[in-house]
This record gives C-alpha cells, structure tokens and sequence, in this order.
C-alpha cells in the first residue's frame, strides 16, 4: 500500500488549511529494495546519514539501505533523552541533507529530534508497528529528568517493510492493533465535545481516524478467526492515525478517555503504584472501561445536569502527591466550564446515538481475550476494585473534553 497524502491537504470542508510534511507512506513488503526510487520521489538527495541501534541493525531481515553515514547505537540501555541524542549528533562526520532512522519509538526521537535541531528534514523507517506514534509530529523526550512531549517535525517519508515488520512478536502487533482499535472512545469524545461545545471539528481527519478504526477492526477478527494477519493493513492504520495527529497539531482524534487511563499507569497515582505494560495494552483497557462506563450512562433516557465545580483540592493533592501542582495548573481553565451544562441536556438523545456505535465492554473483551490481549486493570497489575477510580483520576489529568469528564456536570 502506498499512501499519498496529497490528497489530504489543502483547503478543507472544516474551514482550515491543511497541510502535512509527510509526503510518502509506503507499507509494502520489500519496501527496503525501492528505498532510493521513493527517496528520490520524495526529492529527498545529497548526503544521507542513516541511524541504527545494534537491534535494528542486526535484525536478520533487515536491508541495510544505501547510507555516506551509518550510526549504529549501543541498543542497552538506549531511551529518549536529550543528552544522548546531543551525544548521538556528535558523531554525524558533517550536516547531512538529511537522517533516515531505522528502528522503533526511541529510534524515531533521535532521527526527529536531532533532524530537527539541525534543520533538515529525516525518513522514517519502522522496525515495528506498535502504536501510532511513526508519522505524528509529537516527540517524547526526557529533557533534565522530565518526560516532556514536544512539538517536532514529522518525517518526510515512512517506509515500512512488511518482511521486517511481520516478524515483530506477537504482543506487539497486539498492542499495536489496541491503540487504533481505542478510537472506538476518542471519535466517540471528539464528536460528543462538537455536539455539546462546539469545540472545533474537522468531518475530513475524522474520517481518516474512523478509517484506520474500520481497517484495524478487520484486522483484528482475522485475528481472532485465526487467519493470516495482513500486516499491511495494518501498518496502514498506524499510519493513518498518526497523521491526523500532524494534521490537526493535536491527538484529538487518535486519543480520549481511554488514552488517559493509560497515562495513569505512566504517571502512577494512589493504587496504581504497581502498573505496568506497553502503551497499546494500557489504552485497550482504558477502551473497555469506557466503553463499559458509557453505555452505563446511554442507558439513562434523560440526563439531570448540574453546574461547574472545579476539582476538589484536597482529593487531587490525595491521590496525585508530588504531581497535583502540574493537575491544577493543566485544569486551570476548566473546559468543562466553557459552556453551558444543560448543553449535554439538550443533546443527549445524540449522544445515546453516538455511544450506540461503540461496542459492548463484553464484546471488545471477548476479541481482547480472543487475540490474546489485555483487557482488565489487574493485567496491568491494577487492583480491579479501582475501575471507577480510574475514571475518576483519568479525566483529572488533562484538560481535554472527554464524556467521562463530562459526567462531573451530571447528575448521577
Ligand atoms: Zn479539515
Ligand atoms: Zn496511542
């Protein structure tokens, strides 16, 4: 599958101008052979430096494209952190025209990162596919011990060879799969927030994220009935979801509710001390407790709305210790106080509908069961007791409009 994004910038239906550094997204099997024909295609010439680490360089199906520089990084011990990408750059024998990367997320920081503080532009060329992060422009540094997220430039070009990609192990595909199958909540979010707020909304991205949703959900019950995997399509999805990303500036369509549950096993608050497990597995059960707490709620014919409260402080310093300062700086202006209450009121027949497209939390964990994913707190050594915590603590940690965030403005 060869993916021109062309057709996705320009003038839009929302109002906006949309545009994209990824020119070239190829998910094909020997998509390495044809490395130079899509560099050329891509206009991309000169003096290319290609980056490794002793994994990705040694993986027996790996094609070692034509490169003036390789950098073959230590793997061990190997993470996304600024000094060690200053220490990577050190090496570079000159500016190159521009960087190819070759690997997964961390390699992806250091083709990103330092392709960006030298001004060139760099190629992605994924080893796995196990979340959506290849063609966004986000970057996930570590920068004087703090994880920040920042802005970054997206690769110009992603070339996924299939031959490499299909030998990733199993959980991994599977991780991949459940961070687009969590788009099942974040459309879900986006379009609720539209309804109620009248928060910016673009039908054309949405539809790229519903896209990469309906191929993914194919995938995985292919999956499940034990037939072969298409690997394509399914890097396809990853690809596709990430550049709504690029697209919008922002995850909004990639990530809602969901997303944020998983960030409490990254952020550990009270009772999640131990949690554990990879992006895509954390989001697949976030996916489930939505999905379960949302169709709770559709089951109400009307809905009671009360005003705007902001969060409790003491309940905040409670369960978020060291970290409630950054809780209340990020819910400073509280979106939930941006707009009418009785809003929700007023559209909850469309809600119910919108939720109705959501599957059952016993259908996603029969599939999740099925293709051998997480599905519940306690696979990612969470008491299952603290579902309704997890709700509860999620929508605190960032300010995004999300129905599980909405419900502090109903009565329940
Ligand atoms: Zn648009
Ligand atoms: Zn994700």
């Amino acid at each position: 599958m060869i993916l021109d994004t062309s057709k996705y910038i320009g003038k839009c239906e929302c109002g906006r101008v949309h545009e994209l550094r990824t020119k070239l997204v190829v998910c094909e099997y020997g998509a390495l052979n044809s490395f130079d024909r899509y560099m050329e295609e891509c206009g991309l010439t000169g003096f290319r430096t290609v980056i490794y680490d002793t994994n990705t360089y040694n993986l027996p199906s790996m094609v070692h494209v034509k490169a003036d520089q390789e950098i073959v990084l230590e793997a061990q011990g190997l993470h996304s952190e600024k000094g060690l990408i200053e220490d990577m750059m050190k090496k570079l024998r000159r500016k190159p025209d521009f960087i190819v990367a070759v690997g997964a997320g961390t390699l992806m920081d250091f083709g990103r990162y330092s392709a960006y503080q030298l001004g060139i532009p760099f190629v992605a060329v994924p080893t796995l596919v196990s979340s959506d992060g290849f063609t966004a422009n986000i970057c996930s540094i570590v920068i004087d011990g703090h994880k920040k997220s920042i802005p970054m430039i997206a690769p110009s070009a992603v070339i996924c060879d299939m031959n490499i990609i299909e030998g990733a192990p199993h959980f991994l595909t599977v991780s991949g799969m459940q961070d687009i199958l969590s788009k099942y909540i974040s459309i879900a979010d986006w379009k609720i927030a539209h309804l109620v707020s009248g928060e910016y909304f673009c039908p054309m991205v949405c539809s790229m994220a519903q896209e990469a949703l309906d191929t993914m959900v194919k995938c995985a019950y292919e999956m499940r009935d034990g037939k072969p995997v298409e690997f394509e399509a399914m890097a396809y999805a990853q690809m596709l979801s990430g550049l709504t990303m690029q697209i919008l500036n922002h995850s909004r369509a990639a990530s809602g509710a969901e997303h944020l549950i998983a960030h409490l096993v990254e952020m550990k608050p009270k009772g999640f001390e131990n949690a554990h497990g990879m992006h895509g597995e954390c989001v697949g059960v976030g996916t489930v407790i939505c999905a379960e707490e949302y169709h709770r709620l559709a089951e109400m014919e009307r809905v009671e709305v009360k005003p705007f409260k902001p969060l409790d402080e003491a309940w905040v310093r409670d369960v978020f210790g060291d970290l409630a300062e950054g809780i209340f700086k990020e819910c400073e202006n509280d979106v939930l106080s941006s707009f009418d209450e009785h809003s929700i009121q007023e559209h909850w027949q469309e809600i119910r509908e919108i939720i109705a497209g959501i599957p059952s939390a016993e259908e996603l964990t029969e599939l999740f069961k099925a293709i051998g994913a997480k599905y519940c707190l306690e696979d990612l050594g969470v008491d299952e007791s603290l579902k309704g915590f997890a709700l509860d603590a999620s929508m605190a940690i960032r300010n995004r409009l999300t129905l599980n965030r909405m419900r502090r403005l109903m009565v329940l």
